[in-house]
C-alpha cells in the first residue's frame, strides 16, 4: 500500500486545499437546494473532476448532488459501494475567504492564528495534536471555519479514486460516490436519488484517525405555538394571557440536568432551539437526543403531560404542538448488517490504526441512509473541533483515511456471500 504514499499525500493535499476555498457555507434560511450557490460551484468543480478520473453516470444535478461510478475491476462480483461525503460547511462559522494555513513538521504545543491573535489551538483543546509531531497541521488563518468538515472527506475519496486509476492490478467492487449538499443543516439526503447508490455505504464524515461510527443519536423535534389574550395591562386581572410569560413558565419546568450543557457519552437531552413571543403568540422549540427511542418518549409523554396540564391551568390559553422524527439510531438497522461495520473495522486496523468504534451525538447522512435501505455507518475523515475557527486537521490522518478507502475496497472485492 505504501507503493503510493508519496502520490496520496501529494494528491489529497492539493484537492484538500482546492476545495476549502470554495464557500459553500449552509444556509438555513433558505428554501433552494442547494441551499447556497458556493456549494453548486464545488459541485461542479467535483463533477468535472470525477470525470477526468475515468469514471462513469458523472452527474451534477440541479439540487447539486454529484453521482459517479466507477467500474467494478475485472472478475469482481460483490455488491456495488458507495462512498459519501458532504460539500457544504456549517453555518456556526464564517466559510468565506478561507485561507488554509499548513503548519509544516509540528513540533507540538499551542499553535496560532494570524487574523487573530487571541485565538490558539492547545494540547488541553485537543489532546490528538500530540500524536502528529512532524506530521503537517493545516488550519485555517482565525477568521473562519477550515472545512475539514467535511471538504477533507471529500478530497480523500477523489484521492483513493485517483490511486484506482493509477494502480490497475487493485481489485473493488463498483463504487458509487456521492457528495451530497445541506448535510449540516439536515437536508442531505432529503433529495438523494437512493436508486444511484450502492448496496451498502460509508460516509467519509467522522473525526478522530481510526474512528469508525455505527450508532448515532435517536433524534425529534418538538415545537410549540402558545396563543394568549392581550389588553391593557393596567386592565389585566383575570383576562390576560401573556403567552411569552406562560411559555417561559412551561420551558423552565424541562429539567436543567436533561440539557446539553449537563449530559455527555449516552446521557440524552432536551434542547432548547428557539425562542420568541409577545402577549399574544409565542413559539419555541425543543430538539430531543438520546441513543434509545423510548427514552426520547418519554420525554415526548412529558412535554405532552405538561401542556395539558397548563391547559387546565390556563383555561383559553391555546397551545399547538407538532412533534417530528427527525432520524433514528443507525445501529438498529447496521446490526442487521454486521459485515458492513466489520469490513470497516478491519480495513482501518489493516492501515496501521487502532478502531475505535464510538456513538456519535448527533447525526450522519449515514443515518438517513440507513433507513432509507442502504445500510451506511460512518469512517473517520480525520479532521479535529469541527465547526469552529479552531478546526485542524493532519495530513497523516488524510492520507491514512484514503488508505482506509483502498483497503475497504479490497476487502469488499473478496466477499462472495453478501
Ligand atoms: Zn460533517
Amino acid at each position: 500500500m505504501n507503493r503510493f504514499k508519496e502520490f496520496i499525500e501529494k494528491d489529497v493535499l492539493e484537492r484538500f486545499l482546492r476545495y476549502v476555498v470554495v464557500d459553500t457555507t449552509a444556509d438555513e434560511e433558505s428554501s433552494s437546494c442547494p441551499s447556497t450557490k458556493g456549494q453548486l460551484e464545488l459541485a461542479r468543480l467535483l463533477e468535472k473532476e470525477l470525470k477526468e478520473l475515468g469514471l462513469s453516470q458523472v452527474e451534477c444535478d440541479s439540487c447539486g448532488y454529484v453521482y459517479g461510478t466507477l467500474t467494478a475491476s475485472q472478475g469482481v462480483k460483490s455488491p456495488p459501494i458507495t462512498f459519501c461525503a458532504h460539500m457544504d460547511t456549517s453555518p456556526s462559522e464564517p466559510g468565506k475567504d478561507v485561507r488554509p494555513l499548513l503548519h509544516k513538521d509540528y513540533s507540538g504545543g499551542e499553535i496560532t492564528f494570524p487574523d487573530d491573535p487571541g485565538l490558539k489551538i492547545t494540547p488541553q483543546d485537543s489532546p490528538a495534536l500530540e500524536g502528529y509531531k512532524g506530521d503537517t497541521i493545516i488550519t485555517a488563518s482565525g477568521k473562519t471555519l477550515l472545512g475539514a468538515d467535511d471538504k477533507a472527506g471529500i478530497a480523500e475519496i477523489m484521492t483513493a479514486l485517483a490511486c484506482f486509476r493509477k494502480d490497475k492490478e487493485a481489485k473493488h467492487p463498483e463504487l458509487r460516490i456521492v457528495f451530497t449538499p445541506d448535510e449540516e443543516i439536515g437536508r442531505g439526503t432529503g433529495k438523494i436519488d437512493i436508486e444511484r447508490l450502492g448496496k451498502y455505504g460509508y460516509t467519509m464524515d467522522g473525526s478522530q484517525a481510526g474512528e469508525i461510527e455505527d450508532e448515532c443519536f435517536d433524534a425529534w423535534k418538538t415545537e410549540f405555538i402558545f396563543t394568549g389574550a392581550n389588553v391593557h395591562p393596567g386592565f389585566a386581572k383575570g383576562k390576560m394571557l401573556n403567552a411569552a410569560e406562560i411559555a417561559a413558565r412551561f420551558i423552565s419546568q424541562v429539567p436543567e440536568q436533561e440539557t446539553p450543557a449537563h449530559t455527555e457519552k449516552r446521557e440524552g437531552f432536551f434542547h432548547l432551539t428557539g425562542f420568541s413571543g409577545e402577549e399574544n403568540r409565542a413559539r419555541f422549540a425543543f430538539i430531543l437526543r438520546d441513543f434509545e427511542e423510548e427514552e426520547n418518549k418519554g420525554r415526548i409523554a412529558y412535554l405532552e403531560q405538561m401542556k395539558e396540564a397548563f391547559e387546565v391551568r390556563y383555561p383559553g390559553l391555546g397551545i399547538e404542538m407538532t412533534v417530528t422524527h427527525q432520524y433514528q439510531n443507525m445501529l438498529r438497522i447496521l446490526e442487521q448488517h454486521p459485515r458492513v461495520t466489520e469490513l470497516a473495522v478491519k480495513a482501518v486496523k489493516n492501515t496501521g490504526l487502532t478502531p475505535l468504534k464510538a456513538a456519535i451525538r448527533g447525526g450522519t447522512d449515514g443515518a438517513r441512509l440507513c433507513y432509507k435501505g442502504v445500510p451506511t455507518p460512518n469512517i473517520f475523515a480525520g479532521g479535529h473541533l469541527f465547526h469552529s475557527k479552531k478546526e485542524w486537521i493532519a495530513l497523516g490522518a488524510m492520507v491514512k483515511a484514503v488508505e482506509t478507502i483502498r483497503e475497504l475496497s479490497r476487502l469488499w472485492a473478496e466477499e462472495t456471500e453478501v
